[in-house]
């Protein structure tokens, strides 16, 4: 039977973790899928992460890991995604907004044939008028911007393995996980759902995190911004074109003194659009300046409820992450995997041999070496860098 993988990234949400991990076991045990639960605490300052491992003890199917800080739900998501091992996988918010009864019709869709099924938001629930104008806002600039109807969907989206492993081997490390999944292609068929009020907690979205968002978002997947510059240049040349034959004329027919308002005029406005454009492509050399330091989207401090999810249903393509984070090609990652294994593993005997038959071991390393852990693990190893892990067993 195939493995459904459901994702719930959870930034302090202490209160949800217990109740949603419970109505959704319930609920695809009712509906007879196989499945597993991946949690992500986004670096939550309140006791989520230990609601998780509470969980994953009660559950077997329950998995989670913990940021070292908070990195973004962007990130939570590609973690989720790096974890999961379904041939399906489902990311949905952990405050049960979106509503789990939509999860069977996804499978069935996904059963059918689709490679993605969207999830489209009828209406947007209960949100304060803030929220409701930024996101409004913010909804009309991204579908401008990348040219896809952004206004109905969300995060909550099943992706086959497939879809999975192409978005994993996407090297950026800004991403936007909602416009990803369109641009991405596949089949794609969607359900639509009324998004539900959150019972606990709240919205983690104030004014001007959206606006960020809206911003970072915009400015990966779209240059048009960098092209309003060329435009603005061309608006003043033709504005100067105009001024300057004005003067010209003026200047000949002997009337040229007053021309003081223009000039003072002229400086503001050519000074205000080199200002906007200076800071638009700054904006973009920032992000390039991100992109090129290759940092890791996100560090895990913690991880909770391995191997518990049988062998055979592991997918080695999806298991090594280092090479991802590092932004490079496939086969090269491929490599690199393998070796920071053997580096990771040096100094992590005494933890390996008690969870030999951990199959999500090599996942883990592969995250730790990548994230420069390592150096906390070496004491006491008697095993080299580098070394196969045929060898140490
Ligand atoms: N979230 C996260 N990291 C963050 C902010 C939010 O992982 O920095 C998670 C949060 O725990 C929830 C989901 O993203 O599961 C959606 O967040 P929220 O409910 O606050 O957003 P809203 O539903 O109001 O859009
Ligand atoms: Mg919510």
């Amino acid at each position: 039977m195939a493995l459904l993988s459901i994702i719930l990234p959870a930034y302090n949400e202490e209160e949800n973790i217990a109740n949603t991990a419970g109505v959704l076991s319930r609920l695809l045990e009712r509906n007879e899928i196989d499945y597993e639960l991946i949690f992500v605490s986004d670096g939550s300052r309140d006791g989520t992460f230990s609601e998780i491992q509470r969980a994953a003890g009660e559950n077997p199917r329950i998995r989670g890991e913990e940021f070292s800080r908070n990195f973004g739900k962007e990130a939570a998501i590609f973690a989720g995604l790096e974890m999961s091992l379904g041939s399906a996988v489902i990311v949905m918010d952990c405050d049960l907004q979106h509503p789990p009864d939509v999860i069977p019709r996804m499978w069935e869709k996904w059963k059918a044939g689709a490679e993605v099924v969207e999830g489209i938001k009828l209406s947007r629930g209960k949100e304060s008028l803030g929220h409701r104008l930024s996101a409004g806002l913010f909804y009309r600039i991204m579908s401008r911007l990348i040219r896809m109807d952004m206004n109905a969907s969300s995060d909550f989206k099943l992706l086959d393995r497939k879809v999975v492993d192409v978005l994993l081997t996407l090297p950026e490390r800004n991403t936007f996980f909602r416009a990803l999944s369109f641009w991405v292609g596949f089949r794609t068929d969607s359900v639509s759902y009324e998004v539900q009020e959150r019972q606990y907690g709240e919205s983690k979205w104030s004014f001007f995190s959206l606006m960020k968002y809206a911003v970072t978002n915009a400015t990966s997947f779209s240059t048009l911004p960098l092209q309003l510059v060329t435009v603005m240049g061309l608006a003043s040349i033709l504005f100067s074109l105009i001024l300057f034959v004005q003067t010209v004329v003026k200047y000949l027919s002997g009337t040229a003194v007053e021309g003081f308002t223009t000039v003072i005029l002229l400086i503001l406005i050519i000074g205000g659009f080199l200002m906007l454009s200076l800071g638009i492509i700054g904006h973009y050399i920032a992000r390039i300046y991100e992109e090129v330091k290759g940092r890791p989207k996100y560090i895990v401090s913690r991880r909770t409820g391995e191997g518990t999810v049988p062998e055979t249903k592991r997918n080695p393509g999806t298991i090594s992450g280092a090479g991802r984070n590092t932004g490079r090609g496939k086969t090269e990652a491929g490599l690199e995997a393998e070796q920071d294994t053997g580096k990771a593993e040096a100094g992590h005997e005494a933890e390996q041999d008690a969870r030999k038959a951990n199959a999500g071991l090599e996942a883990e390393q592969d995250g730790k070496a990548n994230t420069g852990l390592e150096t906390e693990q070496t004491a006491g190893s008697p095993v080299h860098p580098g070394q196969s892990r045929e060898e140490k067993r």
